[in-house]
Formats: structure tokens, C-alpha cells, sequence
């Protein structure tokens, strides 16, 4: 294996680029990529959009088409992933990735496409937006993309075609931003000293304490 998976940031930021892919199905080492689109943004504000159909080279399941209405005669002129890929590779440059569920979801068809087809990782750091969403709307009883787009009343028109899911989630991560700014303003304690992420209640031996949220790669903490 060549390079580093990047590491999952909860941070809001100005400049990022965030994506969603279409697949066959929600097995990263079964499933393939039927659509990838990203959007960059710069200051807060969309700035350029990327967008393709992959041709998965199998038949596309029912079911699967039945959720994102992706079938196999839209998909038959489009490239094969191994150039959507590398499209979207050199769209998102170096930049920091933001998604809806990517940790344990997209980004895991991303790094197994690059292995395959490129030999290398996906360095880049990401965000993903189900954890922010999680943490700064723990009342809200779902957290999937168009639950926290319906929450901010961010309109989820086309849902479940990449492109429409990345305007859609742009358009959360900003409000989740602010409000995980917020948090921060009012609740300084709860800044990880080490790292910046934000830190969780535990207890140990000697009573409570707050713990970094990135534990084990930080082991950041501070007294309650
Ligand atoms: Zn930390």
C-alpha cells in the first residue's frame, strides 16, 4: 500500500470540496460506483461543479436503481471508473473532502477504486457531515442527509443523484458549521489542547474527565 489515508477533521472551513457517489449497492468491496460529482467551494460559496455517470462494467441492481433511478442504459456511454476517478482525483486536488456518511461509506469506494486502479491512497483529509450532524442536533431522532436538510428546511428536491446530494449537503455543512462554531464559543473547555477536535466526558480511575473525541490517535484530556 502506497500513502496514508487522511485524517477525519470536524472543523468548518471555507474551502473544501464536497461529494457523493451513486453505487450498485452498500458493499465497498462488492459494489461498484455508478456516479461521482463534487462541488468546490471557496469562501463558503459553490465556485465549480464536477459531475459523471460511471459505467460499472455489471448490471446494475433493481434495487439500487430504484433509490437514485441511475439504470444500466443511462450508465452505458459513460467512462469506466478508472477515468471518473481520476477525474475526480484531480477535481478535488488536495483539498479537504466533505460528505454525508462518508467515513464509513464513500470514502471506502473511493480508496478501493484508487488501490485498484491507481495503486495509491486518498490522502486527503475529510469531513464527514453524519458526525457533525450527530453532535450539534442530538435531539434530531435521524441524522441521514435529507433529515438534517428538512431540519435546516433546505430543499431535497432530486435527492439521490450525487449532484443534487452535493448541493444539498453543502448547503447543511454550512449550517452545521455555524452551530459547531457556537458550541465553541460558548463551551471552550470542550476544544481537544492538542488537537482541536472536540472532546467527550469519560471516566476513569479517578473520577470524570474530558477526553479527547479523536481517542486513540489523541490522547488528549483535560479535568472536568
Ligand atoms: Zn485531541
Amino acid at each position: 500500500m502506497t500513502g496514508n489515508k487522511g485524517k477525519r477533521l470536524n472543523q468548518y472551513i471555507s474551502d473544501y470540496v464536497v461529494f457523493d457517489l451513486e453505487t450498485t449497492g452498500v458493499r465497498p468491496d462488492a459494489d461498484e460506483i455508478i456516479e461521482i460529482s463534487a462541488i468546490q467551494v471557496r469562501g463558503h460559496k459553490a465556485v465549480n461543479e464536477f459531475s459523471t455517470l460511471v459505467n460499472p462494467g455489471i448490471h446494475i441492481p433493481s434495487a439500487a436503481s430504484r433509490v437514485n433511478h441511475i439504470t444500466d442504459d443511462m450508465v452505458e456511454e459513460a467512462p469506466k471508473l478508472a477515468q471518473a476517478l481520476e477525474g475526480f482525483l484531480e477535481f478535488a486536488g488536495n483539498d479537504i473532502l466533505v460528505g454525508h456518511n462518508i467515513h464509513s461509506f464513500d470514502l471506502n469506494f473511493i480508496y478501493r477504486g484508487a488501490m485498484r486502479i491507481l495503486g495509491a491512497a486518498v490522502e486527503n483529509d475529510y469531513i464527514d457531515t453524519l458526525y457533525m450532524a450527530r453532535q450539534c442536533l442530538p435531539k434530531l431522532s435521524h441524522h441521514k442527509l435529507s433529515d438534517v436538510a428538512a431540519y435546516f428546511h433546505i430543499s431535497t428536491a432530486g435527492a439521490h443523484r450525487a449532484l443534487n446530494d452535493c448541493v444539498m449537503n453543502q448547503k447543511c455543512y454550512e449550517e452545521l458549521g455555524k452551530i459547531l462554531e457556537q458550541r465553541r464559543k460558548t463551551n471552550p473547555e470542550i476544544i481537544c489542547p492538542k488537537c482541536g477536535s472536540e472532546m467527550v466526558k469519560r471516566s476513569g480511575k479517578f473520577g470524570e474527565f474530558y477526553g479527547c473525541g479523536d481517542f486513540p490517535r489523541c490522547r488528549g484530556t483535560r479535568k472536568i
